[in-house]
């Protein structure tokens, strides 16, 4: 089965037998806690920033909730920034923790407007935090947060940003762009399974969780609980050596090699292939350099193909929520980058397209191979 989903993305070989090498006791052994140390300075490096980085075992949605869990007290005012799925999920976990959520919804097409949250909050900034996604996976947008966070930031507002399928994918810079909390994930662009949140906190974000006039209500999601262990070169529980193995690899090579470049390289390949061959981009700007979203013709299901590239040995991912049917998408992540995968890939969708009675203006493999020469 190749995997060109929107992440999980393909697990390469070397990060496969980094997984499974011998296992020690993370609790015990010295040698773990300095490897594993060194490994969330790396994060630090690869999203540009002096602060520290730290790991939490569980899927990235832990992330999500424990910054929420770790930062809104009750009755805190939040500002949800939302232009699509990820970015209105937030109001769960800011409602879960007894904070007010105010939604601020943009162009659900587009990336959201700086100027719009400009004179949007010179009418209201009361806000102790605001949430927003960096990379709305869903939809394949990515947002300015570089012009975004510094709006918040002026005001005071404390910004908490899912960059979970942007990380190692998209540029980030956390201290030039007054990133409050960076959230990020295993499974996208740093190609490894599902399993590890990676969190940066900036020393405002930190100060905000030390003054809390009440104690945070979750043991496991719970950031003070992970950062002062690390200060005693402890943990707050038991690590997964192997995922951080993997870790340490996909970071080094995100860190080596011209790994963002790789991913705008990719995005750029396959965005023209589809509109090459006719397809509609689902985002008229801001398009992201780790996944695409087609907005299919009325007649097509995404459902239908699918279920066809699966049969054939391909996953790629429908839409999500309202959007299910109508889209679908390929993650351009990590080691999903390989010319070979693509075009298999498009040799498929072609055939699939043909079954279910498509005519694009060009078959897909035909524009692909127009890209490369
Ligand atoms: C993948 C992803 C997550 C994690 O969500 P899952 O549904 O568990 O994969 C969170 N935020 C964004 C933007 C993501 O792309």
């Amino acid at each position: 089965m190749l995997i060109m989903s929107a992440g999980p993305a393909t697990v390469g070989a070397d990060k496969l037998a980094a997984l499974a090498e011998p296992v020690t006791n993370t609790m015990l052994d010295p040698n773990y806690i300095t490897f594993h140390k060194q490994t969330e300075r790396m994060i630090s490096q690869l999203v540009g920033t002096e602060s520290d980085s730290f790991v939490m075992l569980g899927e990235a949605l832990l992330g999500l909730e424990a910054a929420c869990a770790s930062l809104i007290e009750p009755g805190d005012r939040v500002l949800v920034i939302h232009n699509g799925f990820f970015g209105e999920g937030f109001r769960h976990f800011v409602e879960l923790y007894g904070g007010k959520p105010v939604m601020l919804g943009m162009d659900v097409r587009r990336g959201v407007s700086a100027d719009a949250l400009a004179q949007f909050l010179e009418k209201d900034h009361q806000f102790k935090a605001a949430t927003l996604v960096h990379c709305e996976t869903p939809s394949g947008i990515t947002n300015p947060i570089s012009q975004l966070c510094p709006l918040l930031a002026k005001h005071g507002i404390l910004s908490i940003v899912d960059s979970v399928s942007a990380v190692g994918g998209e540029p980030i810079e956390v201290d030039a762009w007054q990133v409050d909390v960076l959230l990020g994930g295993s499974q996208k662009c740093l190609s490894l399974p599902a399993g590890l949140s990676l969190i940066t906190l900036s020393q405002k974000a930190k100060r905000a969780i030390e003054e809390r006039k009440t104690a945070i209500p979750s043991f496991y999601a719970n950031f003070k609980n992970h950062y002062d262990h690390l200060q005693q070169k402890s943990f707050a529980y038991t690590m997964n050596d192997g995922l951080m193995k993997g870790l340490h690899l996909a970071l080094q090579k995100a860190l080596r090699t011209d790994y963002l470049a790789e991913h705008a390289r990719y995005a750029n390949l396959v965005r023209k292939t589809f509109i090459t061959s006719g397809y509609e981009l689902y985002a008229k700007d801001c398009q992201s350099n780790t996944v695409t979203a087609i907005l299919l013709p009325e007649k097509l299901s995404a459902g239908q193909i699918f279920q066809k590239m699966y049969e054939r040995g391909y996953l790629i991912s429908k839409g999500v929520g309202q959007l299910t049917d109508r889209l679908i998408r390929i993650g351009h992540m990590g080691d999903n980058n390989q010319l070979e995968y693509y075009s298999k890939t498009f040799v498929a969708l072609d055939q699939v397209m043909a079954e279910l009675g498509h005519q694009p203006i060009k078959r897909l493999a035909e524009s692909w191979e127009e890209q490369l020469d």
